[in-house]
């Protein structure tokens, strides 16, 4: 039987303007399941305005669960998830992305028959302010070359990885969840995804990221939580995972 929910203790209804000094994401005590299967216990983390956190840890130990439970895309969740303050975690995904939270799956979600500039016109502008098609170029110059020569099917693996972060911005997403940006994709190309990741920070995005590149999240984000088995079992600052690197290695069996 599902437990009963919670009363919210530190957040406010959806609907209304956003509590200007809640930080961008809070999850508390969220418990996610698929089916049967509980697979979140009680994961508590935060993500403060203008932050990149990186979630780190070992295969199935739920951090692509922790980013499609933000979004309403798991079969059941309890707990608080806050976005600027507010309770979405009775939403569903359309309403939550149209208060401006994008996601970019691992699998990217790339149309394979259309062009770049049709994937890119795909998306509905579903929260205020998405951005425009020239800034997306400034953004991912790659992108401008291969306009309209190409399908999607036929851009590289890092080039649909630039897509899939595009399209998410032009929906007017102001915190991104990104699965896995860098996943099989060559150093030098994992090093033009950490610029424009870097640039989209400057200019005032919020990016909570799964990860399993260290050196790419390392470089990148202010803080890092590393999950296991469904929960939060460590906390990280840039400065914090130089320091404890030794109890990280363990925690993270490399
Ligand atoms: P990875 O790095 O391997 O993707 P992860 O930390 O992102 O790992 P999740 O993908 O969140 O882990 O998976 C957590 C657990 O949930 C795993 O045991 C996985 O097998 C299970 N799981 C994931 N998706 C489903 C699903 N659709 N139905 C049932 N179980 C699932």
């Amino acid at each position: 039987m599902p437990k009963s929910r919670k009363t919210p203790t530190f957040c406010k209804p959806i609907w209304g303007p956003p509590m200007p000094d809640a930080p961008v994401l809070q999850l508390s005590d969220l418990n996610a399941w698929y089916g049967e299967s509980h697979i979140l216990h009680g994961v508590d983390l935060r993500v403060n305005t203008g932050e990149v956190v990186c979630l780190l840890g070992r295969n199935g130990a739920g951090k692509t669960t922790i980013l499609r439970s933000i979004m309403g895309l798991v079969d059941r969740r309890e707990g608080e998830i806050a976005f600027a303050g507010r309770q979405i975690a009775d939403a569903r995904p359309e309403t939550i992305a149209r208060q401006g939270i994008g996601y970019c799956p691992e699998e990217r979600g790339i149309f394979a028959s259309l062009t770049v500039r049709e994937n890119l016109m795909m998306p509905p502008v579903v929260a205020k302010g998405g951005i425009s098609l020239d800034e997306i170029y400034a953004l991912f110059p790659n992108l401008l070359e291969r306009l309209s020569a190409q399908s999607g099917a036929r851009l590289s693996g890092g080039e649909q990885q630039m897509l899939a972060i595009a399209r998410v911005l032009r929906t007017g997403a102001k915190l991104l969840l990104l699965d896995e940006p860098t996943e099989g994709l060559a150093p030098v190309i994992v090093q033009q995804i950490a610029r424009s990741v870097k640039r989209l920070k400057e200019l005032g995005f919020t990016v909570l990221l799964v990860e399993q590149n260290f050196y790419f999240a390392s470089e990148l984000a202010d803080r890092h939580y590393v999950i296991e088995h469904g929960k939060v079992v460590g906390e990280y600052t840039r400065e914090t995972l130089k320091t404890r690197a030794d109890e990280l290695k363990l925690l993270l069996g490399v």
